[in-house]
C-alpha cells in the first residue's frame, strides 16, 4: 500500500495559479477557481470523477453557498468530504503567497493572519514544534505538550501514533481533535504536499479505528 496515496494530487492542486483576492474579503471568480480545482482532481483520481462530476452540475449556481458554509464552520463542517477538500484547495489558491512565518503566534489553531484553522504541524531539527495553517501556509512556534484546539496540556491525554517514518498523529483525548505531524529529525525536510497526504491517511486510519497507541 503506497501510504502516501494523495501526494500527487495535491502536488498538482499547488501547481495552479494563484487567483487575486482583491482588495476585501471576498473571493472573485470562485466557481470558476473551484471548477478548475475539481478538474485537476478529477483528473489525478478518476475514481472519484463522478462525484467530481456532480459537483461540477452545481457549482456554478451553488458555489457561493457551499463556500459560505465550509467558512461558517471553519473548514470542518458536515458538507461533502470532497466538496470541503475542493474548497479547501480553491481557497488556498488566493492566499497563494501570503503565509507567513510569525514570530509570535497563538497557543490555538486560529491563525492570525488568514482566520482559518491549521491542519498540520512539524517539529524541527532542534525539536520545537510549529503550527501551520490550512489555508495560508502561515506558521509559528506552539508548545509540544498542548492541544491547540481545546487547551489540553496534560501529558497523559495527548498521545501520538506512528505511521511513516518521521510521520505521527497527534491525538488529544480530551476534545478528540487530530494534528497530523512531520517530525524533520526523522523526516527531513519539510515536504508539505506529502504531509498533507499523510494527514488524510492518517486520519482516515484514526477515524475508521484502525490505529493503537
Ligand atoms: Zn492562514
Ligand atoms: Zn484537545
Amino acid at each position: 500500500m503506497n501510504h502516501f496515496e494523495l501526494e500527487s494530487l495535491l502536488r498538482r492542486l499547488e501547481e495552479l495559479p494563484a487567483v487575486n483576492r482583491g482588495d476585501g474579503s471576498e473571493y472573485p471568480d470562485f466557481s470558476e477557481s473551484l471548477l478548475e480545482v475539481l478538474e485537476v482532481i478529477a483528473r489525478e483520481q478518476p475514481e472519484w470523477a463522478a462525484r467530481v462530476q456532480l459537483i461540477k452540475d452545481g457549482a456554478s449556481k451553488s458555489a457561493n453557498t457551499w463556500l459560505d458554509g465550509y467558512l461558517d464552520a471553519d473548514g470542518n463542517g458536515e458538507q461533502d468530504e470532497l466538496l470541503d477538500f475542493a474548497i479547501k484547495h480553491t481557497l488556498r489558491r488566493y492566499w497563494k503567497s501570503q503565509g507567513q512565518k510569525l514570530q509570535d503566534g497563538p497557543e490555538t489553531a486560529e491563525c492570525p493572519n488568514c482566520g482559518a484553522q491549521i491542519d498540520v504541524a512539524y517539529i524541527d531539527q532542534d525539536g520545537f514544534r510549529h503550527a501551520v495553517c490550512a489555508i495560508c501556509d502561515s506558521e509559528w512556534g506552539i508548545p509540544r505538550i498542548l492541544c491547540p484546539w481545546c487547551g489540553e496540556k496534560d501529558a497523559k491525554n495527548l498521545v501520538y501514533y506512528p505511521y511513516e517514518q518521521g510521520y505521527r498523529l497527534y491525538h488529544c483525548k480530551s476534545c478528540g481533535r487530530a494534528l497530523p505531524t512531520a517530525d524533520l529529525r526523522e523526516a527531513g525536510k519539510l515536504d508539505l504536499p506529502k504531509l498533507r497526504a499523510a494527514a488524510i491517511e492518517m486520519t482516515f486510519l484514526l477515524e475508521s479505528g484502525a490505529v493503537e497507541e
